[in-house]
């Protein structure tokens, strides 16, 4: 029996019904009824998303397989079938998941310089298949796939070009790129090849200084790295600094000594130095409206990047910024956009979970799982239906990927879908 119920504060997000100013939560998130419920509402979600899975695809034939991004496409709906195979042990799964970007790489269009990156590109399901392959024991596959993609990337000159016309952010540009290369790496080591990554991550470095130096020389005070994205400098994950910066982190060990000291802790300094008085962050440079509290822009997708900041620096300021940007997710991080990863509720959630996970404290497990009741609970509300429901971005796919980690988040990655990389940040 719930005996909360949600009340908006403004068109963006209901207040939070289990905030009590000054009162610590009193919830075990390790009791049996709430575990067992959990358990159940995961085990029905994941069965229903497969029922309608099944009967959007054209499993034989070709329909259904223009979208084949993880963001919104079939290549998404892999990535969950292979974080189920991996959380539920299950190998019908990850047979599933292999399958479904197997699939998704056979229906490819011709890669353009716009489909490159794991999130909306061919990165998402050539970088899949390979892991995929990696799990069920196929090396030649797994060979193939990285071969495949790595050939792609070479073959565009702006993947490893800085003075070109590609982005640097995230879904469309280099650090999506880097991305796929690394979600590789993680499982398939040194198969991948460490100079392309060293070459994408010297771009975007190349690419943030020139911007940087650009701006410094028309008079406006800036870091020593700039990005830019439709001519906004976004700084949030999606699209800007966080997802970057954090991706960069990752590479340390590839970049060249004072890159790390002289030009990203600059940057991380620069981001502390822009947050509004409520601890959230601009969704991008100049921007004076605290709004905004969603993975892709604002507070929750700052979490990743502070709290592997706080591990490359040893520095408690930046673990007390991700903690400052989890506090301001579990006070305004109810959505009325629904319940997707990239900007809703399972988004937030997954991003406190993340610091549960890296601090082990115990406030930030309760809140992820009171958010966890809200997406779980049947009841009719205000919440907007996605354009694309099953999807893994907007949709069910990654409403279950955050349940799934719940389940036993000590076990589980508990890290964001095409932002977060595993095995480099245990370090
Ligand atoms: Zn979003």
């Amino acid at each position: 029996m719930n005996t909360w119920s949600l009340v908006k504060k403004d068109d963006r997000h209901f207040i939070n019904p289990f905030l009590v100013p000054g009162k610590q939560l009193n919830f075990d998130p390790k009791n049996e009824e709430f575990t067992k419920h959990l358990k159940a509402v995961t085990n029905k979600l994941l069965l229903q998303w497969e029922k309608n899975v099944k009967a959007e695809i054209d499993y034989t034939g070709s329909t259904n397989w223009d979208d084949s991004s993880i963001y919104t496409g079939t290549s998404g709906y892999a990535l969950l079938y292979f974080e189920a195979g991996k959380i539920l042990n299950s190998a019908e799964y990850l047979e599933q998941a292999f399958f479904m970007a197997e699939k998704c790489t056979m229906h490819l269009h011709k890669p353009n310089v716009k489909s490159l990156t794991f999130l909306t590109g061919a990165g998402g399901p050539l970088a899949l298949s390979a892991v995929c392959a990696h799990f069920l024991k196929q090396p030649e596959k797994e060979h193939h796939f990285i071969h495949r993609l790595q050939s792609v990337y070479h073959s565009f000159e702006v993947v490893t070009n800085s003075s070109s016309g590609l982005p640097d952010e995230l879904l469309y540009g280099r650090a999506g790129c880097l991305y796929a290369l690394l979600f590789m790496k993680q499982y398939c080591k040194e198969k991948v090849d460490g100079d392309l990554i060293v070459h994408i991550a010297e771009a975007i470095i190349e690419s943030g200084k020139r911007l940087a130096k650009e701006l410094q020389h028309k008079g406006h005070k800036t870091p020593p790295l700039m990005f830019e994205w439709h001519e906004q400098k976004y700084l949030g994950p999606a699209h800007g600094f966080a997802g970057i910066l954090y991706l960069l982190m990752q590479v340390k060990d590839y970049l060249e000594p004072g890159v790390l000291e002289n030009y990203i802790r600059p940057c991380l300094d620069f981001l502390l130095d822009v947050r509004f008085p409520s601890g959230n962050i601009p969704s991008s440079m100049g921007s004076d409206r605290d709004r905004l509290v969603q993975w892709c822009h604002g507070a929750p997708g700052f979490i990743h990047c502070f709290v592997v900041a706080a591990k490359v620096f040893h520095s408690d300021v930046y673990l007390k910024a991700a903690k400052q940007c989890a506090d301001v997710t579990w006070e305004r991080g109810i959505l009325t956009k629904g319940f997707s990863i990239c900007h809703g509720i399972s988004g937030n959630a997954l991003a406190i979970l993340h610091l549960y996970k890296h601090t082990n404290d115990l406030v930030y497990l309760q809140r992820a799982c009171q958010l966890a009741e809200i997406v779980m609970d049947d009841r009719p509300h205000e919440f907007r239906t996605p354009d694309r429901p099953l999807s893994m971005f907007e949709g069910m796919a990654g409403v279950i990927f955050f349940l799934l980690n719940l389940l036993d988040p000590e076990k589980s990655d508990c890290s964001f879908p095409g932002y977060q990389i595993n095995s480099f940040d245990k370090a």
